[in-house]
């Protein structure tokens, strides 16, 4: 069989630990076989973030800029542990965090729903896909912690000196006030991101934020949204069959839990950190939940939910057997191959990557999963394959359809 050509390489960000492990085996097991891989590679692995001064973890965004589609493996965020366990000479920054702020992006995360796994909310018979504003409100707050008696006030202080005051409280002892922002040019991002991105995938967008309490700050999200979709996407809603819909917070959680799923869920920055982790742990394993990065440009980089599984690295290097899931590595390979294949027009490649994760989910509907699954699973008599050996059980399964 002749490889699959590609026109425009993928930007490839290789990574930390275990994932860093597995995203060689699923190269050159799934994806080399079959594809005539055309990659601009990047190491975005600790020691040559280092090594670099993480220009590296910047010449990766600007890559992704340029080409659009790009696959990130997990990463290492250092903390105090590895500074002296990788001898850094600083602590390097988060690199999604870098990656987030060149591109602007929004977050949209989903579960891989997998027969034989099911959901805890039985009536989710498709994907809730979470899409997370990544700036501002209480992630960038300044707080006090009020030591008595005394007046809180809101101060804005214009460039030219006018004043905007109004009392939060007349606090009569101790108490705490808090003050949040966000900025129109963020939100505005975030509303374009989510509304490419459901005409993308073609489905319905939710949106919800407490808009009748907050009726300024709420109520500005709320607009921002319903302006954006009016002048720029309600026709190319309509044309494709999909609804905007906003709605409260609070009733948006009530119809989430009695829908059938298959829409997509925008949620201010704390909703989107809460919820995501709600519809994750309903639906089993952080190891099977995607991620996909998204800019207001229409610039994309795919990677898995999880980290590095730093536990079973260790096991790995003292050379103990390991049972990570790869699956949420495959599917950010596959997304981002599918998405390369859309923009160059390669049918071929767009296949490919359906029929990879089709492989892999019949894999595991069969029986064959790593140890994780096998805990949550429902199937009976069950296969509990090593890292190496679940991944190789993938391919058996694709060279068979
Ligand atoms: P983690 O790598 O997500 O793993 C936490 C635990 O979840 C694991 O110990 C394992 O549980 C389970 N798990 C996660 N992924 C799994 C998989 N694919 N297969 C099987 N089990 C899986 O989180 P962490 O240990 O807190 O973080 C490790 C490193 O990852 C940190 O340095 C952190 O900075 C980094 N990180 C990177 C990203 C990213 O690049 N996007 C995201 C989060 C964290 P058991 O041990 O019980 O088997
Ligand atoms: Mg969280």
């Amino acid at each position: 069989m002749a490889k699959i050509q590609m026109k425009t390489p993928l930007v490839e960000m290789d990574g930390d630990e275990m994932t860093r492990i597995l995203w060689k085996i699923i190269k050159d097991e799934l994806i080399i076989p079959y594809v005539d891989l055309k990659t601009e590679y990047y190491d975005l692995g600790l020691k040559h973030r280092n090594d670099t001064n993480d220009q590296v973890t910047i010449d990766s965004a600007e890559a992704t800029k340029k080409y659009g589609v790009a696959v990130k493996c997990a990463t290492i965020t250092p903390n105090a542990a590895r500074m002296d366990e990788y001898d850094l000479k600083e602590m390097w920054k988060s690199p999604n965090g870098t990656i987030r702020a060149a591109l602007d992006g929004t977050v949209f995360r989903a579960p891989i729903q997998v027969k034989g796994i099911e959901p805890c909310v039985k009536n989710w018979k498709a994907p809730i896909t979470l899409a997370r504003h990544a700036y501002g409100d209480v992630y960038k707050n300044a707080e006090i912690k009020v030591p008595g008696k005394g007046k809180a006030e809101l101060v804005f202080t214009a460039e030219d000196g006018t004043e905007i005051r109004e009392v939060i409280h007349e606090f009569d002892g101790p108490g705490i006030i808090q003050g949040i922002h966000n900025t129109d040019k963020s939100i505005s991002s975030f509303a374009r991101a989510c509304f490419n991105y459901a005409l993308d995938i073609k489905q319905d967008l939710w949106f919800a934020t407490k808009d009748t309490i907050s009726k300024k700050y709420d109520h500005n999200f709320k607009d921002i949204f319903q302006n954006i979709y009016d002048s720029e996407y309600k026709d190319k809603f309509e044309a494709a069959g999909i609804e905007y819909f906003y709605t409260l917070i609070d009733d948006a959680v009530a119809r989430v839990m009695k829908a059938d799923g298959g829409f997509i869920w925008a949620c201010k920055n704390y909703d989107g950190d809460v919820m995501s982790d709600m519809v994750s742990s309903a639906c089993g394993s952080l190891a099977m939940m995607t991620s996909v990065l998204v800019s207001p440009s229409g610039v994309y980089e795919y990677e898995a939910a999880h980290g590095t599984v730093q536990r079973h690295y260790y096991k790995h290097l003292k050379g103990e057997e390991t049972s990570t899931n790869s699956v949420a590595t495959i599917f950010a390979w596959t997304g981002a191959l599918k998405k390369r294949g859309e923009l160059d027009s390669i049918p071929e490649l767009v296949e490919f990557a359906e029929k990879l994760e089709k492989a892999t989910l019949s894999t595991i509907e069969s029986g064959k999963m790593t140890g994780d699954l096998a805990r949550i699973t429902d199937i009976e008599n069950v296969e509990v394959l090593n890292s190496e050996n679940f991944i190789k059980a993938v391919r058996a399964t694709y060279d068979q359809m």
